[in-house]
């Protein structure tokens, strides 16, 4: 069987943490490829503060261009609102048959689970959950039983560094004309700074 991580964000713009997690995942998890799935627009932020989904889709094309374990997939960019994780994880189950999927997450989305649409259908459809540690988060896994039966056994805790990048910061270096090369992959920096993005 193939197994395949789902990694799931905004990417506004694609950063080295990102990508250090992803490589992290691959090997801890033993994964025969990640998904990047672009997600139009969170519901848990702004998206009036959000660069447009095409400028982010070339963003993470650019960062995973080099990367032939690392794919970008289009599965929310091409269907409408409201972008469910169970949604996205069942659209992808029709289109590769026969593969594993393993959906990546902090241990503070998964403390948060509760909250996401249909969690436990969420958690039925997956073959397992990777899930890293972030700072200020213990997720209590009997709990989560309760509520998503089979939830223990699907989770695997794996260790990554912690990175103290985020979009946000390098989005307000950029603002402030700070640095902020260093941050990021070369190809998405070159590309920010040939279309002037985030100025
Ligand atoms: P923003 O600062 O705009 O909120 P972000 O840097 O957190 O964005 P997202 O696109 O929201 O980026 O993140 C996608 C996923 O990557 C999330 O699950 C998030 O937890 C994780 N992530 C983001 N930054 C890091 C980092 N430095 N180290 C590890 N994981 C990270």
């Amino acid at each position: 069987m193939t197994r395949i991580g789902l990694f799931g964000g905004t990417f506004d713009p694609p950063h080295l943490g990102h990508m250090i997690l992803a490589a992290e995942a691959f090997h801890s998890l033993s994964l025969d490829r990640i998904f990047w799935i672009l997600t139009p627009q969170s519901p848990l932020k702004d998206e009036r503060t959000i660069s447009s989904v095409q400028q982010r889709r070339e963003l993470v094309l650019a960062a995973l261009q080099n990367v032939p374990e690392f794919e970008l997939s289009q599965v929310d960019i091409l269907r409408e609102p409201p972008y469910y994780a169970v949604d996205t994880v069942k659209i992808l189950k029709r289109e590769y048959p026969g593969t594993d999927f393993v959906y990546l997450m902090g241990g503070d989305s998964l403390r948060d689970l509760p909250a996401w649409h249909d969690p436990n259908q969420f958690v039925q459809e997956l073959s397992g959950l990777g899930v890293y540690r972030r700072p200020g988060s213990q997720p209590d896994l009997e709990i989560l039983e309760k509520l998503c039966p089979g939830i223990k056994t699907k989770t695997t805790i794996f260790q990554a560094p912690q990175i103290e990048i985020s979009a946000a910061d390098i989005r307000q270096r950029i603002r402030e004309g700070r640095p902020f090369r260093f941050f990021l992959p070369p190809e998405v920096y070159q590309l920010i700074c040939a279309q002037n993005l985030y100025r």
